[in-house]
């Protein structure tokens, strides 16, 4: 009845879905989460939630959770005791670690475990499991920027905050649809009465929502984005928009580069691009004449094999023109999901925690004496990436797997390959909220984890701001926290009291983490769990790193880097002469697997599509709504709607990822980036077929 939905009380917490990580309120009756409403207090969100948020609360209750471990027996996933499946995991990841060394197991974590879990994970896979072999699905989406930082930086961390957004006299997106993958965040663009009067660019092959929303928007061709920059440089050298004194203090590099540009002309740039050479001319004008400029950039320039120099090719507009360290001035990462930033902090993925180096000795003796263990089980070097551990399952190198809220078998590009890595494996293993999934149907073992709602911890969002997500309700059956779990893990393996003395629970993990964070760039020791409680979420940094244009590498100085503009590997040709973009729509949140719960957004948006421009349909004397097949060199995806939309410009088409049924990762390629491993999701050559009657 409509009073059985009125709560109880209202439990404070933080988004679960997205790295833009609003606060909200979320209802509570009778031990049921019953509604969610924005916090009003939050500095991120200030009271508003988009249409996942508002609805987030459906997915505790799900018919799809996770309740009880799950182990194949006969080739029949059974219901099992925790003992049970815990004692099974240990002793099969022993007994494959023992034949094949312990470089055998991969394992595969999220953005979307707390802080504290991840920095538990990742002793218990270094230290316990002794792998060297594990990363975060988070390369599947901001390697290329944790990698571009490193590269012109020093270090990984987004240098600005949502505010400079609001500070900034030009803001501009590149590969960035906010309006559908951040929509709180457009709330920080739009210049409604009252507000400072600014431009917004937005660099993107489609007429995204986000698009709409600019005073100019350039559609560029697919992976011409390193061109247009490379031509914005040059065009600010020319004409003397550049900061010489920010140059000279603060960078190396500047004359090779400059060298570097000069080929970049308008007229060059133009034929690369498509655009026409005023469109670049006037981009360069807006940004160089601004007093303070904004770069943010998302998936369109991440999903590349050219995405971390394309990162670094961003910065160096930033740095040439001193917009870096300033308010209203950064070049900025918008982060995927809700706490990809923890596991990029806490060490779970390409580095050690705190951001420390595998190769540099200081970093390891400092961890070593933290965690009161010799330096030498500290590994020196990284182990395989996230892409590199799905082809090692293939080549029959790493035997078995574990993956932790995470659904590769609809996010993975190249799915044929995938699908061989989880048959491959001795063992697999699926720790998530929800079964079944794509994924878990492959498992040998699986664990139901609690989900957001359920547990309690930190959650750090992409301008570093670190919020807390607390327990409302319980998890259903017999779902456990992700923390729990692993403590039960290394008891298993007689490591809890070396690596967790004493730990009870996630506030221990934090505390340890304050002080292994201690000193360091995302220094969290200054902040309890209370203080950011009370402040609605407390900033790492502050909101603008490198005020003192003092960068972390061997001599302080950022580093300029020269960015060629290479093509993509599989380009279209007479058989398939279509390039495929994929993306994201605002009321699906990756894989579905929780989305899918939610009638709401399912009613909005039930299925995938496909957008095709309206002269493409004309040549292939296609209708609206015909039902369409995608087809690569890898495989085909069937029964696609068509949209005939000018969205899209002749010669490209566009399908969102979101659905197992409709799975573009079958066609999708997958090539990778050589620096972050990061895979081009945005371009791979189809042809498109009517789909046959049925
Ligand atoms: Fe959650 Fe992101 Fe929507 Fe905010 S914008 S409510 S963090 S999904």
């Amino acid at each position: 009845t409509a009073t059985s939905r009125i709560p109880e009380k209202w439990v404070k917490t933080t988004c679960g879905y997205c790295s833009v990580g609003c606060g909200m309120l979320l209802g509570v009756r009778d031990h049921k989460a019953v509604a969610v409403r924005g916090n009003p207090d939050h500095p991120v969100n200030r009271g508003k939630l988009c249409p996942k948020g508002l609805s987030e609360h459906h997915i505790l209750a799900a018919p799809g959770r996770a309740k009880q471990p799950l182990l194949r027996k006969n080739g029949v996933l059974t219901s099992v005791s925790w003992d049970e499946a815990l004692d099974t995991m240990v002793e099969r990841f022993r007994d494959i670690q023992k034949r094949h060394g312990n470089d055998s197991l991969g394992v595969v974590g999220t953005g979307q475990l707390l802080t504290e879990e991840f920095y538990t994970l990742g002793k218990l896979v270094q230290l316990g499991l002794r792998t060297r072999n594990h990363d975060g699905n988070t390369t599947l989406c901001m390697a290329s920027a944790v990698s571009g930082y490193k590269l012109s930086f020093g270090s990984d961390g987004p240098p600005g905050s949502y505010a400079d957004m609001e500070s900034a006299d030009v803001i501009l997106l590149i590969g960035a649809n906010i309006a559908d993958n951040h929509p709180i965040l457009c709330h920080r663009v739009d210049r409604g009465p009252g507000t400072k009067p600014r431009r917004l660019i937005v660099v993107d092959p489609r007429v995204t929502k986000t698009a709409m929303m600019a005073d100019l928007h350039l559609p560029v061709k697919p992976r011409s984005d390193i061109a247009l920059i490379n031509g914005i440089a040059h065009i600010l050298i020319r004409e003397g928009l550049i900061n010489y004194d920010y140059i000279e203090q603060h960078t190396n590099g500047f004359e090779e580069f400059a060298n570097f540009v000069s080929a970049f002309t308008p007229t060059h740039v133009a034929l690369i691009t498509g655009l026409t050479e005023t469109q670049i001319t006037e981009t360069a004008l807006l940004y160089g004449r601004a007093k303070s400029a904004f770069i943010g950039w998302t998936m369109g320039v991440n999903h590349s094999t050219q995405g971390a120099v394309t990162v670094a090719a961003i910065n160096n507009l930033a740095l040439i023109t001193g917009n870096i360290g300033r308010t209203g001035a950064a070049p900025f990462s918008i982060t995927g999901q809700c706490n990809a930033m923890g596991t990029r902090e806490a060490g779970f993925t390409s580095s050690l925690p705190g951001y420390r180096k595998f190769d540099n000795p200081q970093d390891r003796e400092a961890l070593a004496r933290i965690w009161n263990i010799p330096v030498d089980r500290i590994p020196t070097a990284r182990g395989l990436a996230y892409p590199d551990i799905i082809e090692a399952a293939v080549q029959g190198k790493i035997k078995a797997l574990w993956f932790i809220a995470t659904n590769p078998a609809v996010s993975f590009p190249n799915y044929k390959l995938l699908e061989q890595a989880l048959r491959s494996v001795e063992f697999l293993v699926v720790q998530d909220g929800f079964h079944p999934t794509s994924t878990s149907e492959f498992a040998h073992l699986v664990l139901p984890a609690a989900i957001w709602g359920e547990k309690e911890g930190t959650y750090t969002n992409s301008e570093r701001r670190i919020s807390k997500a607390n327990p409302a309700v319980p998890p259903p059956g017999e779902a456990r926290p992700d923390f729990d779990i692993f403590l039960d893990i290394a008891d298993r393996l007689g490591v809890k009291a070396e690596l967790y003395p004493n730990w009870t629970s996630p506030h221990d993990a934090y505390q340890e983490w304050q002080r292994v964070s201690a000193g360091r760039m995302c220094d969290y020791s200054n902040f309890s769990w209370q203080q950011i409680d009370d402040a609605n979420g407390l900033q790492w940094g502050g909101e603008s790193l490198y005020r003192d244009g003092i960068f972390p590498t061997t001599d302080g100085r950022a580093i300029l880097h020269n960015v060629p503009c290479d093509p993509f590997k599989e380009q279209p040709d007479a058989e398939f002469s279509f390039i495929l973009n994929t993306g994201r729509t605002v009321e699906h949140w990756h894989t579905r697997t929780k989305t899918a719960e939610v009638d709401l957004l399912n009613n909005m948006v039930p299925n995938a599509w496909l957008e095709m421009n309206p002269l493409d349909a004309a040549n292939l004397e296609l209708k609206p709504h015909d039902r369409v097949t995608v087809r690569s060199r890898r495989g085909a995806v069937a029964d696609l709607e068509l949209r005939i939309t000018g969205i899209v410009a002749p010669g490209q088409v566009f399908m969102p990822f979101h659905f197992a049924e409709t799975n573009s990762n079958i066609v999708t390629l997958g090539d990778f980036d050589p620096i972050s491993r990061e895979p081009n999701f945005k371009q791979c050559a189809v042809r498109i077929e009517r789909t046959p009657m049925r």
